[in-house]
């Protein structure tokens, strides 16, 4: 595969997400992209609050960044950045590289992002800005089919990765309900839910 060619640049993957909660689906969807794109590095980058919600909707910043830290700590490969929930205003994915662009001028940016994000994103913001700053990998995921939603050649790669049916919404559902979540998100994850008292009301964070 072209994409595994070493450049000698670091090369840093970029895992941008609600996080609400981090899932084994978003870490296998990392560590796959890893794996195969040979990446350094994955930083996952929470969503600052969207603001075309109402605070309730999503729980808040410190809460998902700390349930993405816990996620991801055992791993050496994994990082967390502060910088979308720490920037005011809403996320847009271009701003977010173009930091970490800045942050990391050495290195050669990955983004990652599921099938049905990766449509969305190509929908809203400027395409060609997009990729400009980073290589877009989108991966395969349950439900959501990977079509090539347009994509310059050479700029994008889709890539088939084990399928986990598990989304973020599914899982605040089911803690609301009084089901377990216990192997759909990482033990410590399940733990700072229960510490938290996280999505435990249908009037709560909901999706
Ligand atoms: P929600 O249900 O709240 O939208 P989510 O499970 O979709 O949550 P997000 O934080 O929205 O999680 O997703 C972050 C990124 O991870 C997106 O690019 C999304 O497509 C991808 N992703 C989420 N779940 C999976 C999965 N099970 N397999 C592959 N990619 C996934
Ligand atoms: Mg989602």
């Amino acid at each position: 595969m072209g994409e595994q060619i070493r450049t000698g640049k670091r090369r840093l993957g970029v895992m941008g997400g609600t996080f609400d909660p981090v899932h084994h689906g978003h870490l296998v969807a990392a560590s796959e992209v890893a794996h195969r794109f040979g990446l350094d590095e994955v930083v996952f980058v929470p969503t600052g609050q969207p603001w075309q919600k109402s605070h309730k909707e999503v729980s808040a910043a410190e809460d998902r960044y700390l349930m993405t830290v816990i996620a991801t700590a055992e791993n050496p490969q994994f990082s967390v950045s502060r910088i979308d929930i720490d920037r005011p205003g809403a996320t847009y994915t271009s701003d977010t590289l173009r930091e970490l662009r800045a942050l990391n001028p050495e290195a050669e940016l990955f983004f990652i992002t599921g099938a049905d994000a990766l449509a969305q994103i190509l929908s809203w913001r400027n395409a060609d800005e997009l990729f400009s700053l980073a290589h877009f990998i989108g991966v395969t995921r349950p439900g959501h089919p990977l079509a090539d939603p347009g994509l310059p050649g050479g700029k994008a790669s889709l890539i088939e990765v084990p399928a986990l049916a598990i989304s973020s919404s599914d899982c605040r559902e089911r803690v609301s309900r009084g089901d377990p979540v216990w192997y759909l998100v990482p033990d410590g994850v399940v733990r700072y839910i229960s510490k938290r008292g996280l999505y435990r009301t249908p009037d709560g964070p909901q999706s």
